[in-house]
């Protein structure tokens, strides 16, 4: 196992009836701004539950962050933020409106040039204004780390940004908001979490057995409770799980001490700047031919994950290894994501060439747990998976 430091100063309050204890942990005499997304919480109830927990506070409203929140967009409600003397920013919303509130939580204290900076030359993040969340979709785990990705149209580009100023002060988990979230986003989110824990967990070598059996857990309890939520996102037993799990999937946990790869998050970024594929379903596109590219480095990892994720103990270790990458595909094609860049454009010539290209300019040059991986084989890995 690596040496490692762990601070995870997020507070969460998990479970039904929570969003009402927003007053007990928002700063007194603070001057907030709730920031949302494309309106669904004005739908669902979510909005009325959190605009009653806010009565006696100061409060303006941002809303229209997209999904993939956008620089342009985000800038708006930076000027509002600096005008109005806000001291405070609430995040309701899923990994978009909370990522977005990162990088405004980032450039109200930014003391550089033009904010872009920030993703752009990966400038890290060590004091924010202070933000909390109300979680309405379980996917990314931005409610309880301090990575935030943030998109910009004008150049096609989707960069990550972090640093340990960007954790929320609390966020608040409750399962019942999953009521609402439609199939095709909780397959998303279902994919995004599992995709967070291979990304952390197939790597080699590790030597941690206690993040290996954490990720495992996480990735078995995704399975089962996964198609219970997609089936009836009521189940409040399966909702509350797929919740969780999903936070512990990227709340720094199981990263630590072990290799971590990333890789299959960097291109699917660029499949979502180029053609605006949802973020989960990038992922899927990419991780199997990513772990067939990949697969002697990480044959034995693949073996293991084979096993005791999937239950698989007939074969040889290559043998079990590859079942395991089948295995994995299907699940996300049984929850009707397609795992074919084809299925989703029909301009796909020519983008593992872009991404290569794109990769050199940015320096780029050696990705996964060992930066080994080059520009050249990111262009055969997108390659495989058009
Ligand atoms: P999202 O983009 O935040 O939301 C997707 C859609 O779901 C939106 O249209 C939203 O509608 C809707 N929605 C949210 N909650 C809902 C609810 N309770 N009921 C009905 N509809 C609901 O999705 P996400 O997957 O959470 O976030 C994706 C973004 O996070 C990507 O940009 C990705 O790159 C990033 N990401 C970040 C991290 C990290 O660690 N920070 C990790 C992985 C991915 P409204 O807009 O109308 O609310
Ligand atoms: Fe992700």
């Amino acid at each position: 196992m690596r040496n490692f430091d762990f601070k995870n100063p997020t507070k969460i309050l998990f479970g039904k009836g929570q969003i009402k204890k927003l007053q007990e942990e928002l700063p007194k005499n603070a001057k907030i701004l709730m920031l949302y997304g494309g309106g669904s919480i004005k739908k669902n109830g979510i909005y009325e539950q959190v605009k009653e927990a806010l009565k006696g506070f100061e409060v303006m409203e941002f809303g229209g962050i997209p999904a993939n929140p956008e620089y342009e967009v985000l800038m708006k409600a930076l000027k509002l933020i600096k005008e109005e003397n806000i001291t405070f920013l609430l995040a309701v919303g899923g990994g978009s409106v909370i990522d977005g509130t990162k990088f405004l939580a980032s450039a109200a204290l930014y003391e550089g040039g033009e904010p872009w900076e920030i993703p752009a030359q990966k400038i890290r993040t060590s004091k924010a204004m202070p933000f909390g969340t109300v979680l309405t979709l379980p996917a990314t785990g931005s409610e309880m780390n301090s990575s935030a990705v943030i998109t910009r149209e004008e150049t096609q580009e989707k960069l990550g940004m972090g640093g340990p100023g960007l954790f929320p002060l609390f966020s608040i988990l409750d399962p019942e908001v999953i009521k609402s979230i439609p199939s095709r986003q909780i397959a998303n989110g279902i994919t995004d979490a599992f995709t967070h824990v291979l990304e952390q967990y197939m790597t080699y070598p590790s030597g941690a057995y206690l993040q290996d059996r954490f990720a495992e857990s996480i990735m078995q309890t995704l399975i089962e409770v996964g198609p219970k939520v997609l089936n009836d996102p009521s189940d409040y037993t399966a909702a509350s799980n797929f919740m969780w799990s999903c936070t512990m999937a990227l709340n720094g946990l199981i990263q630590k001490g072990v290799p971590t790869d990333w890789a299959v998050h960097a291109m699917g970024h660029e499949l979502t700047a180029l053609f605006g594929i949802d973020h989960a379903r990038t992922l899927a596109i990419i991780a199997p031919s990513h772990y067939r590219f990949n697969f002697e480095a990480k044959k034995e990892k693949l073996a293991q994950y084979a096993e005791r994720v999937w239950n698989i103990t007939e074969g040889t270790l290559e043998e079990k290894a590859a079942a395991a990458i089948d295995r994995t595909e299907e699940f996300f094609n049984q929850m009707g994501i397609a795992t074919q860049l084809s299925s989703y454009t029909k301009d796909y010539e020519g983008t593992a060439e872009k991404i290569n290209k794109r990769f050199v300019e940015r320096g780029w040059t050696g990705l996964g747990e060992h930066q080994s991986l080059t520009p050249a084989n990111v262009e055969e890995i997108v390659k495989m998976a058009y």
